[in-house]
């Protein structure tokens, strides 16, 4: 029987599943592997942040989707590739062999060390789950009343919506305390790539929450002394192991360690492994790294991945990805308002807001599995 293993619980791969719900593969072992079966849908991590939703309302559960696309869960995480010997090196010190493998890991942020800050880097976003709750407590609970400083650093959508976010979160907290907000970006412009409209609203929306903007700055020990939490939120990293040739064997990926894929999201190198999402590098100039061309390329990726397990059969029925330029961008302000952005239109407004929450539920309802699905589960 051959082996489908899905790595990453990322956007591409909750849509493959879906697909597999609807459409099973008989005959083939289908595994997915990721560190955590909860995986939070991107777009909704600034209203996570902001306190409109709880973490679980913001998941996609792996385990019950797996389990209902006739897959096996397992919770796990990748530490190195042998594309040679179609064969992952597992992080507990186990193998997982393959005969076509996905990849849609995401990417990651390497933040510089802090002395004095809380560092919070944006990704991976499991792990900024685990420094923010905490954060957010010793908030509740430090008796002091000095101000406190959050610096974001990054001039792009993530820093922006999280700084945002964090300061309203702060504040409703403690409102009789002074919570200050700095964004630094190295750029000479925030937002690079919303119309014009748009960015002058996120200019707007930064003056109402009383956010400093130093452009063109960088990240220095001062910035470290005044801040006392930041939000790394530099542009995405490919993970450690894609970087290093020695784990990740012969698999082509481009300068940053992205992997290198063609137009049906398949391996320049190594046809039977497909990459999608961040952890991909499209041909050409690249994508934005952004959930929305993850999201996009999950239907190609389901239909390419059941063509490529039927080998040489299935060669015809590969289908190109075609990423779409311009696509609506709705970036959340953390006062209840958001800002849409699509070509050269932009605007902002309560209903921007609404309306981004409306498509954001929809996308994850789709993901939603009956309770009574029994789990295959490997832990
Ligand atoms: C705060 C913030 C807000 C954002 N808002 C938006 C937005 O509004 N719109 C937008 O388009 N983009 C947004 N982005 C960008 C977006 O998060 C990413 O582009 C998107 O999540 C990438 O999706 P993906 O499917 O490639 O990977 P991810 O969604 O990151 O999923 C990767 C999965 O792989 C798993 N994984 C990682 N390493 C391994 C390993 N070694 N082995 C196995 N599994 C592994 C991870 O645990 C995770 O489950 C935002 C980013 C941030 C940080």
């Amino acid at each position: 029987m051959k082996r489908l293993v899905l790595a990453g619980a990322g956007h591409a791969h909750a849509l493959v599943l879906r697909a597999l719900v609807r459409q099973p593969m008989p005959g083939v072992e289908i595994v997915v592997i990721s560190p955590e079966p909860l995986a939070p849908y991107s777009g909704m991590v600034p209203g996570w942040l902001a306190g409109h939703y709880r973490f679980d309302e913001i998941a996609i559960d792996f385990a019950p989707l797996a389990a209902a696309a006739g897959a096996r869960w397992c919770q796990g995480e990748i530490h190195a590739l042998d594309p040679a010997r179609r064969q992952l090196r597992l992080a507990d010190g186990g193998t997982l062999d393959y005969d076509v493998l996905s990849l849609n890991v995401g990417s990651t942020l390497h933040a510089p060390p802090a002395e004095h800050a809380q560092m919070l880097p944006l990704r991976p976003l499991a792990m900024l789950r685990r420094r923010y709750e905490p954060l957010l407590e010793r908030w509740a609970n430090e008796p002091s009343d000095r101000p406190f400083v959050v610096t974001a650093v990054g001039g792009g959508a993530a820093g922006f919506e999280a700084l945002l976010a964090v300061l309203s979160r702060l504040r409703a907290l403690r409102p009789e305390r002074a919570v200050q907000g700095s964004l630094l970006t190295r750029g000479t412009s925030l937002l690079a790539g919303l119309a014009p409209a748009a960015r002058r609203a996120a200019f707007r929306a930064l003056d109402r929450a009383g956010v400093t903007v130093q452009l063109g700055g960088s990240w220095c020990e001062a910035v470290d002394r005044s801040s006392d939490v930041v939000l790394w939120a530099t542009g995405a990293q490919a993970h450690e192991w894609q970087r290093d040739p020695a784990r990740r064997g012969a698999l082509a990926v481009d300068d940053q360690g992205f992997v290198r894929i063609d137009e049906q999201l398949r391996s320049v190198t190594h046809p039977e492994v497909f990459a999608s999402g961040d952890c991909a590098s499209w041909p050409g100039e690249g994508l934005p790294k952004a959930g929305v061309h993850a999201v996009r390329m999950g239907p190609v990726l389901a239909g390419n991945l059941r063509a490529a397990l039927r080998g040489p059969a299935g060669a015809a029925d590969l289908r190109p990805h075609r990423p779409q330029r311009h696509f609506l961008a709705l970036l959340a302000t953390g006062d209840g308002r958001a800002i849409a952005s699509r070509g050269p239109f932009g605007a902002e407004g309560a209903w921007a807001w609404r309306w981004k929450d409306h498509i954001d539920r929809s996308f994850l309802r789709q993901f939603e599995v009956p309770r009574a699905v029994s789990l295959p589960v490997d832990r």
